[in-house]
């Protein structure tokens, strides 16, 4: 079985472009492919309070793994890149990994729920995903991600991260100097 997978990536703790990059990276070595990703965003935390913005995307991989075999090794990799869960609902992160949507699988465990339950309420999901699939269904609320973007009622915060040009600063020579 092989499936394409939508993946909701975040980070606000530590060198947050590194540990999606690092995330990625893994992402890819255990499901085999990860095959389109959005942009980056800077998005304001949702659902508690704190300075540190987070960085989030989207990545769509090919997956092999089941549901609940994927999310036990996005929950493996979460705790590889240092995430520490704490007692809070929602924190600080180095790195969360979540299954936005699953082929157009619906499940609802205890452990899972795909569609994740909360792409429409979160611009920092929606603004990504419609990168990738605007014109999509949701799978159960027969609505496309951009229909959803646009009678979405969260207002925060989401803008493009534009990504440092890599220069090396201090290493110019004066002239003459070898
Ligand atoms: P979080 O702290 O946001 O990473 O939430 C993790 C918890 O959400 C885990 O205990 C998962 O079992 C549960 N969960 C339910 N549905 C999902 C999903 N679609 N993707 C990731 N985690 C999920």
């Amino acid at each position: 079985m092989e499936a394409e997978v939508f993946l909701g990536l975040g980070s606000n703790l530590g060198n947050r472009e590194d540990n999606l990059r690092r995330a990625l990276e893994r992402i890819g070595s255990v499901t085999g492919e990860i095959a389109a990703v959005s942009k980056i965003y800077e998005t304001e935390p949702w659902g508690f309070e704190s300075s540190a913005r987070f960085l989030n995307m989207v990545a769509k991989a090919i997956c092999r793994q089941v549901p609940e075999e994927l999310l036990e090794t996005l929950q493996g990799i979460e705790t590889e890149l240092g995430r520490v869960r704490g007692s809070e609902r929602y924190s600080s992160r180095t790195i969360d990994i979540d299954i936005l949507l699953y082929g157009n699988m619906v499940i609802d465990q205890p452990q899972l729920v795909v569609p994740h339950p909360l792409i429409q309420e979160r611009r920092f999901v929606l603004v990504p995903l419609c990168d990738l699939i605007p014109g999509e269904m949701h799978p159960v609320l027969n609505r496309t991600f951009s229909e959803l973007l646009e009678e979405c009622r969260d207002k925060s915060e989401v803008r493009n991260f534009i990504t440092p040009i890599p220069i090396a600063i201090g290493t110019r020579r004066r002239h003459g100097e070898h």
